[in-house]
């Protein structure tokens, strides 16, 4: 494997200088070259007549070219232009701000296009060259040639020849991971067998076979290197729940509603894997108020019935103080003893609290990143809630966890993931799916509206909250400056307090308040004596407080996604018809598709894959930090059956191979993704 890490420059073909434009590329070193998969192709056995272009379908020509020259339009843009001739007749190509083409496109030429024929006049019709291949006789026996990124200097055929010299030379080399059987059984073709044809592919069907190993070559490694990160290592002792109380069947005739069938089905699993002697670790996904906090209450029901302490953890104060509020109600007459500790919670109080979770007395707690410190001892902990778990990082979840000896683990997310994507980033966690939400929920009514409409949104909750509506209205977060963050949430507050809702109770929230007064500002809007809520994007994750029905996002097209989706989330909890206005001026297409896809759906898991769609995996929550954006063929939104199939092979090959030889080929492929520290 070492012989693919010689710098490029001892290449057939390529010398310093090359070597330095190949660099600028992002590719050091030979097996950086091989995995430089073409961004397209040229396929010269697919040939158009041009007579018979069509306007405004795209096409590919071959032809001779007759004469060619530059022109500038009044604009001061350069327009290359050549007429290209074959056997039915002749066009005009034409290429756009590139001058130096005068440079490479001569009359005598055969050459090759793609592109698209467009019709200006009546008679004429004009090709607008979207690639070019001038032909050679060289290259005459490869039908599909690959098409690279290019840099200054770097020809398509140059790159073409350094590469074709580095698969002859150094494919002997390259590391199968995958014996014959195992190919023979997942119909996998061989890994020189790949490479050879994702760059020069034989035929179609050859390019399919190469592009589906590497796809599963990158998905394999991708998953040894998740299984390699999340493992720990169990010490000895599982822990295995078996309750020794009723608390569980006590409890569950009290809950105040009827769980979901939903609800129902996760707790069984949970249950199920915490039976059994092997630790959980398990994902627990569930759309914005689909309930997931009851079903972590009954699994912490199920550890203390067990003997066992159980710990929740939250990214927010505001949220872990919520879970403390819940929970001491859940479990209220049935002597359970709950705690909470956050970053606010006073020394003394500290104290006492850190006291009795050592001595086993509190057996439930709630808290934030306070929890794992290093001076918070438990007596038997037994099993650990993780919510809003992208919030967090591999380590924080781990230090809590090793707070017990192997405790069972529970992460919750509300932040849909695409199946296929949670299955490669959490790769050894099992999945649970909360697919349906209480009854009686109604769809929340979206609008994107423009700021000039800001005056009729007014009119609108005025009526509302004078009707005992209550609202929140969410700030943009300011990234350059928390301080700017800040300014734009207090003038607008006190805008609406002076100006546009004098007679209504307006209350502000936002990150540099001091715990016990978020803590106030929240009691007093869910109370309802504040009735209109200015906010930073503080109250992004997890609040709950039903009688609220307005959601007004401003600047909305500074979110994604999925945070759009978690913020309107925070309405539609109750009986009222909800809504979300969603105010922005957008200015390019992708934002405008955001918040039309806002406007039209309200699932949390359509939305997920409709970003992974426009926007690819890389901007996922803590999706990057995994080096996803590694993945140079994958494709996580079409290769859905692979990824499956990935954790499979992962674990028959994990089995059949030395650790280090395959730790080095991971390190290897994800090396430039990985130097983006993870958290
Ligand atoms: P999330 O999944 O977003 O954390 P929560 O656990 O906060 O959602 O639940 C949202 C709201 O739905 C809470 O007010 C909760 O009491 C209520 N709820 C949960 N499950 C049910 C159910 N089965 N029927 C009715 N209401 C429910
Ligand atoms: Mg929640």
């Amino acid at each position: 494997m070492d012989r693919l890490l010689e710098d490029l420059q001892y290449i057939k073909g390529v010398g310093p200088k090359r070597s330095k434009q190949l660099n600028r590329l992002g590719l050091d070193t030979v097996f950086d070259l091989l995995w430089n998969i073409p961004r397209a192709y040229f396929n010269r056995a697919n040939v158009n007549r041009i007579t018979e272009l069509k306007d405004g379908e795209a096409a590919s020509i071959r032809g001779k070219i007759c004469s060619a020259g530059t022109s500038r339009t009044r604009g001061g843009m350069t327009i290359f232009k050549a007429l290209v001739e074959d056997d039915s007749g002749a066009i005009t190509a034409v290429w756009f701000n590139q001058p130096f083409m005068s440079r490479i496109i001569k009359p005598g030429q055969e050459i090759f296009l793609t592109g698209k024929p467009r019709r200006f006049s009546y008679s004429g019709m004009e090709f607008n060259v979207s690639e070019y291949e001038i032909i050679d006789d060289e290259d005459i026996h490869f039908k599909v040639l690959p098409v690279y990124a290019l840099t200054e200097g770097l020809s398509q055929k140059t790159m073409r020849f350094i590469t074709l010299s580095s698969l002859r030379g150094y494919l002997d080399y390259y590391p199968e991971i995958l014996h014959e059987k195992l190919r023979k059984k997942y119909n996998l073709c061989p890994i020189d067998y790949a490479f050879n044809n994702i760059h020069f592919p034989d035929n179609r069907e050859a390019y399919r076979q190469a592009r589906k190993r590497l796809a599963m070559e990158e998905l394999l490694l991708f998953q040894i290197q998740i299984k390699q990160l999340e493992r720990y290592d169990p010490q000895g002792d599982y822990v295995v729940h078996q309750e020794k109380t009723d608390l569980i069947k006590q409890l569950a005739t009290h809950i105040p509603f009827q769980l979901t069938s939903a609800q129902q089905k996760v707790i069984t699993e949970i249950f199920a894997d915490m039976e059994s002697p092997f630790p959980m670790n398990r994902l627990l996904q569930g759309d914005v108020g689909a309930g997931k906090t009851v079903v972590a209450a009954m699994a912490m029901a199920k550890a203390v019935a067990s003997g066992f302490q159980a710990a929740i953890m939250a990214p927010t104060e505001i949220l872990a103080q919520q879970h403390y509020t819940t929970l001491e109600r859940f479990f209220s007459s049935y002597n359970v003893t709950v705690a909470r500790l956050t970053g606010g919670t006073s020394e003394t109080e500290r104290r006492l609290i850190l006291e009795a979770v050592r001595s086993g007395e509190i057996d439930v707690l709630a808290g934030t990143h306070a929890l794992i410190q290093d001076d918070v001892v438990f007596n038997s902990l037994g099993l650990v809630v993780i919510d809003e778990q992208h919030r967090f990082g591999v380590r924080q979840r781990a230090a809590l966890s090793a707070k017990g000896i192997s405790p069972d683990v529970l992460v919750m997310t509300a932040t849909p993931i695409p199946r296929t994507l949670a299955l490669t980033v959490y790769g050894d966690l099992s999945l649970s799916v909360i697919d349906e939400l209480p009854p009686g929920r109604k769809a929340i009514k979206t609008y994107f509206i423009k700021p000039q409409q800001r005056q009729r949104l007014y009119q609108f909750i005025y009526e509302q909250v004078h009707n005992k509506a209550q609202a929140y209205i969410v700030c943009p977060l300011v990234e350059e400056s928390e301080k700017q963050d800040l300014q734009a949430a207090v003038s607008l507050y006190e805008e609406l307090k002076s100006r546009v809702f004098p007679k209504f109770n307006i209350g502000l929230i936002h990150g540099r308040l001091k715990p016990s007064e978020k803590d106030m500002v929240m009691q007093m809007f869910k109370q309802g004596n504040i009735k209109i809520l200015v906010s930073t994007s503080v109250i992004e994750v997890g609040v709950d407080v039903p009688n609220a029905s307005i959601m007004v996002i401003e600047q909305a097209e500074r979110f994604g996604l999925s945070q759009l989706h978690q913020l309107r989330g925070r309405v539609g909890r109750g009986h009222k018809q909800s809504y979300c206005f969603l105010i922005a001026d957008p200015r390019t297409e992708e934002a405008v598709s955001r918040l039309q896809a806002m406007e039209k759906t309200n699932d949390g898991f359509e939305l997920a894959e409709e970003d992974l769609r426009i926007r690819g995996p890389g901007e996922f929550w803590g999706v990057r930090q995994h080096g996803l954006d590694g993945l140079k063929v994958a494709n996580l939104s079409k290769d859905q059956k692979l990824v499956e199939l990935s954790r499979v092979l992962s674990d028959e090959i994990e089995q059949s191979h030395s650790n280090s030889r395959i730790e080095k080929y991971i390190a290897l492929k994800f090396k430039k993704s990985n130097q983006v520290a993870p958290n």
